[in-house]
């Protein structure tokens, strides 16, 4: 399985050296050249299996050679042991046709867990091989940084680099990353907002000289390796729920287009999912792009679903790729449109092309609040934020005949003051990290200026 860029310049890669790039050096994203398509009956066999085993079979084809079969399944097993439910994506019903799936159970909370272990594992596993020494940068509005700092901690073989907002991420998100005291780990607490986070890990990777020199790596949702463990729960969701004999739909609580896009990855590898539904908070760039046909920036808005306060999401450049009849240069050109003026026009050919793929909604505020009472009233559960964005949006979409999954991204006690203020309860950290209030922090405040972060860097590794 090769992988190609989204602009059409960068070299053609293995899965091992896509995943250990990242972003690709045209500035675009890696994606497989085509994608395995499972038979029916492949799909039938995976109901009732462990989810490791799913993790197997559905990620397989799209490694390569990279490890072997057995090396591979030890990848997946330590990756998913710190998880706190045996079934690593538990569904929920919540109404007549109406689920949840659970994608908080990993140990930060948020579904970020589930690629991002692997992606501890992985890289470990490859560059023990090859002895080699990475180091990763990633900027996060608050999940990617607790989750990527969590799975590689205590690694010989890499330092990892979190950008994050400062005072824009919740306590919780904010003590997971800086209450690891493994040297390797470094918590930066960036002035500026999330965008201004990304903008920098980017500007870093094309700095070709810095790049190379600290032999940079990238984990975020850029990565497709990420991208990839994601569509694992999708095809055990989906066959609990009765597929491939039946559709199923899925609305995704959306920022920077990561986890929506393993689900269309699942249908194109022929889960039948009916409807795709991007559910986004008021920051609500891709829905207005479904709505308009035109992409464009506006001001980032702090909501109480802060992990989806975004308004550059990254890989939505995977998906127009796709509806561009995978031209490179068209992409390249939009992108840097997008960077000049801040706006891109879709052509009509491409927007009825997105328009058939997903669908998408919108949650104020006092709707995401309001839902979270709502379903506590009515059901017992209770939501993060970035859920009750999704469950709103659910509800206006869903179909009575077809099961509608939410995904259920961060457990509800990350986001505690959101929850308490909606439904007056305030929701427990679960055991396993209750002393995390008591833990002593350690973080570096950094301007957001490439030249000074970059600095900070090189000062760090070579200590
Ligand atoms: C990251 C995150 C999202 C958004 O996911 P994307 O893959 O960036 O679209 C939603 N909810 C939570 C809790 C998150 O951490």
């Amino acid at each position: 399985m090769k992988y190609v860029s989204t602009r059409g310049k960068a070299p053609i890669l293995s899965f091992e050296e896509a995943m250990l790039t990242g972003l690709a050096r045209d500035g675009g994203l890696y994606v497989p050249e085509s994608v395995p398509e499972l038979s029916k009956a492949d799909i039938a066999a995976l109901a009732g299996l462990p989810y490791e085993e799913v993790a197997f079979r559905i990620m397989r084809p799209f490694i390569g050679d990279t490890f072997t079969e057995s090396e591979f399944a030890d990848i997946i097993a330590r990756a998913y042991s710190g998880f706190g439910h045996a079934a690593r994506a538990p569904l929920v019903q919540t109404g007549a046709n109406q689920f949840l799936l659970e994608l908080f159970h990993g140990p930060t909370l948020a579904f970020k867990d589930f690629a991002m272990q692997m992606i501890g594992q992985m890289f470990e596993a490859a560059l023990k091989r090859r002895g080699d020494r990475v180091t990763i940068i990633g900027a996060t509005s608050g999940d990617t940084g607790s989750a990527a700092i969590e799975a590689f901690r205590g690694l010989d073989a890499v330092d990892v680099f979190i950008l994050f907002p400062y005072g824009r991420v919740s306590e919780v998100q904010r003590r997971q990353m800086t209450t690891p005291s493994e040297d390797n780990v470094h918590a930066l607490a960036l002035d500026g907002d999330f965008d201004d986070c990304q903008a920098r890990v980017k500007d870093a990777f094309n700095h070709f000289d810095f790049r190379d020199r600290v032999r940079l790596a990238g984990v975020n949702s850029i990565n497709w390796a990420r991208v990839l463990a994601q569509v694992v729960y999708y095809f055990t969701a989906a066959t609990a729920l009765g597929a491939p004999y039946r559709k199923v739909s899925f609305t995704v609580p959306t920022g920077n287009f990561g986890d929506i896009f393993a689900g269309y990855i699942a249908r194109r590898m022929g889960l039948p999912i009916d409807k795709l539904v991007i559910a986004t908070n008021r920051n609500d760039i891709l829905h207005r792009t479904m709505e308009t046909g035109a992409y464009t920036k506006a001001g980032v808005d702090p909501t109480i679903s802060p992990s989806m306060d975004i308004q550059v999401s990254s890989n939505f450049e995977r998906v127009l790729f796709d509806v561009y009849d995978r031209d490179g240069s068209a992409v390249a050109d939009q992108m840097k449109m997008l960077s000049d003026t801040g706006s891109f026009p879709i052509s009509q050919g491409a927007l009825g092309r997105l328009r058939e793929l997903f669908e998408s909604g919108r949650a104020s505020e006092d709707e995401t609040t309001a839902t979270i009472a709502a379903m506590f009233r009515n059901s017992g559960e209770i939501l993060c934020p970035h859920t009750a964005v999704g469950a709103k949006v659910a509800l206006e979409k869903a179909d009575p005949s077809v099961p509608m999954v939410t995904l259920a991204t961060a457990h509800p006690a990350k986001f505690p003051d959101a929850v308490e203020a909606a439904m007056g309860l305030r929701p427990p950290l679960p055991n396993r990290m209750s002393d995390l209030y008591e833990r002593p922090e350690r973080v570096t405040r950094v301007t957001n200026d490439l030249a000074a972060i970059e600095t900070l860097i090189e000062e760090k590794i070579s200590a």
